[in-house]
This record gives structure tokens, sequence and C-alpha cells, in this order.
């Protein structure tokens, strides 16, 4: 499958640092400060670890649910 590079903005702070993406499909592989966004001189370890993040096999991909009543132990 083809490597490319899409322009976007992370959304992890409200920051919006502007992004220079790399994905493969639906794999985000690499993610780094795009120059020519307003936002974009630099990005933090958070935002630069956004593939890990988002292909953790520990993400919550759902909203959790309460299964005992408040108060429980
Ligand atoms: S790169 Fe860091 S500072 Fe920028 S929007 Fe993402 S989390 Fe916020």
């Amino acid at each position: 499958m083809e490597v490319q590079e899409k322009k976007g903005y992370c959304t992890l702070c409200r920051s919006r640092c502007g992004t220079l993406n790399t994905v493969r499909g639906d794999m985000l592989l690499q993610v780094r400060p795009d120059t020519s966004h307003p936002t974009g001189s630099a990005m933090c370890m958070k935002g630069k670890a956004a593939p890990e993040l988002v292909h953790s096999p520990n993400r919550v991909l759902y909203p959790m649910r309460r299964t005992n009543p408040k108060g429980a132990a």
C-alpha cells in the first residue's frame, strides 16, 4: 500500500499544532510539525506520539459503562 503525507493538525490539546502526517492506508506512521502552518513551528512529545496512541491495543474505543451501582465496593 502506498505511503502518503497528509496535512492536518494535532487534536490532543487546544493548541492544534499544524502537522504533516505520514500514513499508509488506515495506519498513521509518523507525525511531524508543519512549519507552513501558523501553529506548526513545533510539536510536543505527546503530539509526536500520536501514532503510538492511535494504534495502542489499550486504547478505549467505546464509552465505558458503569456495571456496579455507585458507591459499591
Ligand atoms: S503537538 Fe502537543 S501542544 Fe501541539 S496540539 Fe498536539 S498535544 Fe497540543
